[in-house]
């Protein structure tokens, strides 16, 4: 006999918000103080594009709080995955940091974001530059076939104060290696640069900063960025994007949206 409650009977589903689905944790992983990854069940009524964002917010209280969350997980996974800070007294991550597998978490059903391809013209090279959580929308990106049919080389670079912050970013692209559906691919045109601003490692520097300097060409043995071959994506702080808007357009590119493709697109990792 199976003495477990059903977890959608009716009084249940009466305290879902409307628009929004209950899905149930499945994967914890915190990797600093600062930051974690989790996975959970995915409804069939939550669809996406590879790079958008959802809401997702916590069951509980009189009025959950929901907070926008890029996806990690590509389009084909069966389950949903997210990278999140850890803000101590932030409204919704001073709780979601202690979700355990089992738990529930609410994601409103509607996905939207302009870091996905549809926003850019076709050309040879996709860059993807990140700081911080700004690398969720790329962990999904690398690990969609279509990215790698439209671009010959896939650029993904991810800047982080310190070493243990990088660490997602190396795990993600290790899974995107070894995965069944788009490991070859992924071994054969991407490419990862990880950089620390305040602690030394491999790279050390702004991604900014080496692109002026030619720093990341010669890391990556290519010519530098131009509006011809390359494509560029960006996600991270405001600062980061105020930054490289402006580095981008001295060097010829304009900004693209879905109204109007272009040669980059902008997200921001987070509002200050
Ligand atoms: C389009 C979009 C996509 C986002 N995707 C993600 C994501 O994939 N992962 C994620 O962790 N957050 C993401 N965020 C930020 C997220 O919506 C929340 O701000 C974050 O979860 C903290 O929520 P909070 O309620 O605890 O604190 P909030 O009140 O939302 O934030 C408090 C303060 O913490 C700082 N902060 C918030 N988020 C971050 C962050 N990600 N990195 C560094 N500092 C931060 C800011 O200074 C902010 O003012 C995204 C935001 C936007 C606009």
């Amino acid at each position: 006999m199976n003495l477990k409650p059903l977890p959608n009977t009716k009084s249940d589903s009466l305290d879902i918000p409307n628009g929004v689905v209950r899905e149930t944790i499945t994967h914890v992983k915190h990797y600093t103080d600062r930051l974690f990854a989790f996975r959970c069940s995915r409804s069939p009524a939550l669809r996406f594009r590879a790079g958008e964002f959802v809401m997702i917010g916590l069951p509980g209280g009189s009025k959950p709080i929901f907070r926008a969350y890029s996806i990690t997980s590509p389009t084909w996974d069966e389950e949903l995955e997210f990278y999140s800070i850890k803000v101590p007294d932030g409204p919704l991550t001073s709780r979601l940091q202690k979700i355990k597998i089992g738990d529930f978490i609410f994601i409103r059903k509607k996905a939207a974001g302009t870091v996905v391809l549809d926003t850019l013209t076709p050309a040879k090279n996709l860059y993807m530059l990140s700081t911080g959580t700004g690398i969720a929308p790329f962990a999904s990106l690398i690990r969609e076939p279509e990215t790698y049919e439209k671009f010959e080389r896939v650029i993904l670079t991810h800047t982080c104060r310190l070493k243990s912050e990088l660490d997602y970013g190396f795990d993600v692209v290790n899974t995107a290696h070894n995965d069944p559906l788009v490991g070859e691919l992924a071994k054969a045109k991407l490419q990862h640069i990880a950089t620390t601003t305040r602690e030394n490692s491999a790279i050390n520097g702004r991604i900014t900063t080496l692109i002026e300097s030619n720093r990341l060409f010669e890391e990556l043995n290519c010519p530098s960025i131009t509006p011809i071959n390359d494509r560029i994506m960006v996600c991270g702080s405001m600062e980061f994007l105020k930054d490289s808007k402006i580095l981008l357009a001295n060097l010829g590119f304009d900004e693209g949206s879905h109204r109007k493709p272009s040669s980059f697109v902008v997200e921001r990792a987070f509002v200050d």
